[in-house]
């Protein structure tokens, strides 16, 4: 009979904490950073603006020199309207199974990261290990965008990440990123007779939509391509549209969301501005032709970072190292892994034990080999942060 996974106290601790992205994480936080305290590691502590919530990094081992990032979110979606057997915020461990919100997304990649400070500082690590714990990640990547900004100045930059997102241990070098956009646009109000002398913002809207459909369907049907995600191109739709007040009226306003998926290697910017581009030199003049006012006005989301890491970094070779895994791959769900890459220059992979499936659902779960897996990943990057000197090489 294998013995329980050591994270298994950890993992029962943090699970305890309701840190559903509304709510505080700020408890959660305590017990980290008393936890590292306890072993003379410092924290510090990123806080978003109303001081409820706040990021945690702390480097355990020589501060002097670059090591190896450990990042995660620690904060959950919401179970509201789900069916849960047992209580989300309680870790119910039944035929070797561990059960509770964030079980698999993402508190068991943390819990077995802390797990192993002990024998980190015990074999007194060459190459330091740096922790990097965010919140909000479920509602747009917010704290770890704060998180990057700071990161990104530090004297001493980790050399490299993994964030440690449930993909049952496989390597992920590649994401699509998500760019989403509201667009306001401005008619001019007229009685329904008299439609010459009006500005019909719904049909405007309409005539932008329809490029975007046009645009959307030649990335489909012509690429550019990656065959390593699963949706091979880039994808776009209006996903909420609102406007107009009543049938003999010549709608004043309407607006809508749109957003784009893309592959990693493509820039969003450059395809939104094709559609800004044509709204404004193609559509508006037609619109500002009968009235000034009229036209479009675009507000934009800070966008979600694609992933787009070059195979041959050696974080890849690093990380299927760790994982016992030869191959790597790409995925269609989005982390904190491009803001990593893009914004702080670190090259960064995603790997963690636990089933993406799993995530978001009601009687979210990990299993006890996924964690076993797990440690086993945790235990030879030990091996290799306790005897290995990651900047030189020996
Ligand atoms: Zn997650």
């Amino acid at each position: 009979m294998p013995t329980d996974p050591i994270s298994l106290p950890i993992i029962e601790k943090l699970i305890g904490f309701d840190t559903t992205s509304r709510e505080s994480n700020l408890d959660l936080i305590a017990y980290i950073r008393q936890y590292l305290d306890d072993f003379g590691i410092e924290s510090r502590l990123v806080h978003d603006d109303d001081g409820r919530k706040a990021n945690l990094y702390a480097t355990v081992g020589p501060a002097d020199r670059r090591g190896i990032c450990l990042s995660g979110h620690t904060d959950v979606v919401p179970v509201d309207g789900q069916e849960w057997d047992s209580d989300p915020f309680q870790a119910l461990v039944r035929d070797e199974k561990i059960f509770g919100r964030g079980t698999a997304d993402m508190k068991s990649f943390i819990a077995i990261a802390l797990a192993f400070v002990p024998q980190f500082l015990e074999r007194r690590l060459r190459t330091p290990v740096h922790f990097a714990f965010s919140y909000d990640e479920e509602v747009g990547h917010l704290g770890a965008k704060r998180l990057v900004e700071v990161m990104k100045d530090m004297p001493v930059k980790p050399a490299m990440c993994i964030v440690g997102e449930p993909t049952s241990l496989g390597v992920i070098i590649g994401h699509k990123g998500k760019k989403k956009v509201r667009i306001n646009v401005h008619g001019h109000e007229a009685h329904s007779s008299l439609t010459h002398e009006g500005v019909n913002a719904i049909e405007y809207a309409a005539r932008l939509i329809a490029f975007m459909q046009g645009m959307a369907r030649k990335w489909q049907n012509e690429g550019p391509f990656d065959d390593e995600c699963d949706v091979p191109f880039t994808t776009m739709q209006v996903g909420l549209i609102q406007g107009g007040t009543a049938p003999n009226i010549v709608p004043k306003s309407c607006v809508f969301d749109m957003e784009i998926r893309h592959l990693p290697a493509v820039d969003p910017e450059a395809l939104f501005d094709e559609i800004r581009r044509h709204a404004q030199d193609v559509i508006e003049p037609e619109m500002k032709a009968v009235a000034a006012s009229a036209g479009f006005e675009f507000v934009e989301t800070p966008p979600n970072l694609a992933l787009n890491t070059d195979p041959d970094e050696p974080v890849v070779a690093f990380v299927k190292r760790l994982a016992g895994q030869n191959k790597h791959g790409k995925v269609g769900f989005g982390t904190e892994a491009g803001l990593f890459q893009q914004r702080a220059g670190i090259p960064t992979v995603v790997c963690g034990p636990g089933d993406i499936g799993q995530a978001h659902k009601p009687n979210e779960f990990i299993t006890f080999d996924q964690l076993r897996k797990g440690e086993a990943f945790m235990q030879r990057l030990a091996d290799y942060v306790c005897t290995k000197d990651l900047a030189d090489g020996t």
